[in-house]
């Protein structure tokens, strides 16, 4: 059974030429040894997906490609973001393997991790988790903030896996499972849950990236952030109904307490704590009709339909 099995491993890349070379070679070395052990078999392929890069990104995918058929290659027609490249790696892979492992194209996940992960896929899970051991290496800032945001996630009502970013594996009928969410909003380490089957873990530990800048600075980070809660739950909107609820009974309380004042003839009232309720709920209006923009704005993107990316070009040779 083994033997048979092909695996696709799935790597986007954005303007990624520094890291490419040491990249494909370790992923090579790995596909090797897998293939030497029998976990998978010869027909698998290392897809590499171009986001749309201003640099030599192609190029040297295109050449690793002559150069070697376990090198496959996915070219967007622009930039589309990681979660969409990833999406049309997974979507090209779909037919053509039995399982797809997702990895950033910089070696922050530990490739070793990938051994583990095809175990629980043979012991029968769908999908496997590549879970960050720790945030020892991160600064505090960023640690500060990565687990600050799976933990408002959940808070908020998305079901996200604790520290599982987008390194994972997916069988076949997991990734034909995944086809079927339609969103154009996407946010994949929300919506895998939501696909169900078997799933494992695999706890690996995050290194650095070796080469090249981060393709997610903080602005980025914060929209992503944003993007996963309001595609995954209602709960804001929910939160802005509950929270308008609570300010009308303190309104109705404060009108009670005034009439109350007035009565016994106490008419000094307070010119301040007026001005700092118009300031307060001019705000919270302004925050709520935010909240609902927000996902208005969602509906606008997905009543659309438009595609969540354009392929150009794919290069595989089918083993
Ligand atoms: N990436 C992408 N499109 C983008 C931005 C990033 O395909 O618009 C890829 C990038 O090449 C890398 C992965 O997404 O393989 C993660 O990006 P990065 O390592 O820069 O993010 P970080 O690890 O700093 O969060
Ligand atoms: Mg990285």
């Amino acid at each position: 059974m083994s033997m048979s099995d092909v695996l696709y491993i799935v790597v986007p890349c954005y303007n990624e030429e520094e890291v490419l070379p040491e990249t494909s070679r370790r992923l090579k070395e790995k596909m090797e040894a897998l293939v030497a052990a029998g976990t998978v078999s010869e027909g698998s392929r290392i897809l590499f997906v171009n986001d749309g890069s201003q640099d030599r990104t192609w190029e040297i995918i295109s050449a690793l490609h002559a150069a070697d058929p376990v090198f496959s290659g996915v070219d967007l027609t622009r930039n589309r973001g990681h979660q969409n490249a990833l999406l049309a790696g997974l979507m090209t892979a779909k037919d053509r393997c039995d399982m797809a492992i997702s990895m950033d194209a910089d070696l922050q996940d530990d490739v070793d991790a990938v051994d583990k992960m095809i175990e629980e896929y043979h012991a029968g899970c769908d999908i496997v988790y590549g879970v960050r051991s720790s945030r020892k290496k991160d600064t505090f800032f960023k640690r500060f903030t990565a687990e600050g945001f799976y933990r408002v996630m959940n808070l908020l009502g998305a079901e996200t896996v604790f520290n599982h970013a987008d390194y994972r594996l997916m069988s076949r009928r997991a990734l034909e499972g995944l086809s079927q969410f339609k969103e154009a909003n996407l946010f994949l380490r929300g919506m895998v849950p939501m696909i169900g089957y078997r799933s494992g873990t695999v706890e690996y530990e995050r290194g650095e990236r070796f080469a090249g800048e981060s393709k997610y600075p903080l602005k980025k980070m914060l929209a992503f952030a944003m993007e996963g809660i309001t595609s995954l739950s209602v709960k804001p909107l929910r939160m802005i109904t509950g929270l308008g609820a609570l300010i009308f009974l303190i309104a109705a309380v404060m009108l009670a307490y005034s009439v109350y004042r007035w009565a016994v003839g106490d008419t000094v009232l307070g010119w301040a704590s007026l001005m700092c309720s118009v300031w307060a709920i001019g705000g919270l209006i302004l925050l709520s009709l935010g909240v609902i923009g927000e996902y208005i704005g969602k509906i606008y993107l997905e009543t659309k339909g438009r595609p969540r990316f354009l392929i150009r070009e794919v290069l595989d040779d089918e083993g």
